[in-house]
């Protein structure tokens, strides 16, 4: 099998997303790229239980599926789009955790800065405008907004998207962004303070 440990880690991240309570059994879908091809999770597999022979292989700039047994996952054109525009992308992930979606359901935004880690790895979060999901329309919004900055993205009335520089720093991110979306709902019930600028501006010179 080619690319055999990378389709491993993207088995395996998807799993622990099911695990920690990112993604349905079926939703959610994960990728990584390798030179000129993104591997991505296949589409309707119990995401629990992905292997490394699950995995399918998308050529990154013509979008032809380059393993035709494998169903690809209705949001590849989301990943191959932000991968073409952001090239310091290495690895994307997309779900619908609860408290992200809350948020991509309300005018209010999630605070990053109520906790450094937030602050350090996310910076603040870029909400897209809706799109339905699995469209063209929603995979070229994604990448456009991709494309001007940002490493965390909810999308409006769908869910969570986090891009970063390996698999397990995507993954991450989404993990620390719904653990901040927890915390600022949480903090309607208790009154909290954000990081202060110049402290902020200490923990951006860290990135
Ligand atoms: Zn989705």
């Amino acid at each position: 099998m080619q690319m055999k440990d990378e389709k491993e880690q993207v088995a395996l991240f998807m799993g622990r997303s099911y695990e920690r309570g990112l993604t349905t059994s079926t939703g959610g879908n994960f990728s990584m790229r390798v030179g000129s091809v993104m591997l991505i999770t296949p589409s309707g597999l119990d995401k629990s239980s992905l292997k490394a022979e699950d995995i399918a292989e998308v050529d990154i700039e013509t979008g032809k599926n380059l393993t035709p047994d494998k169903k690809l996952s209705i949001e590849t054109e989301m990943h191959r789009l932000t991968y073409k525009k952001r090239p310091d992308c290495i690895s994307v992930m997309h779900s619908h955790p609860t408290f992200c979606c809350l948020y991509s359901a309300s005018n209010e935004s999630i605070d990053t800065t109520l906790i450094a880690e937030s602050w350090y790895l996310l910076d603040r979060v870029v909400k897209i405008p809706y799109a339905l999901m699995g469209t063209k329309e929603l995979a070229e919004r994604v990448s456009d907004y991709a494309g001007r900055g940002g490493n965390a993205f909810l999308l409006e009335n769908h869910g969570a998207l986090c891009i970063g520089k390996s698999p397990l720093n995507a993954f991450d991110r989404l993990e620390c962004l719904e653990q901040a979306a927890k915390l600022s709902a949480l903090s309607h019930l208790v009154k909290t303070d954000g990081i202060g600028e110049k402290e902020r501006n200490r923990i951006a010179d860290m990135r």
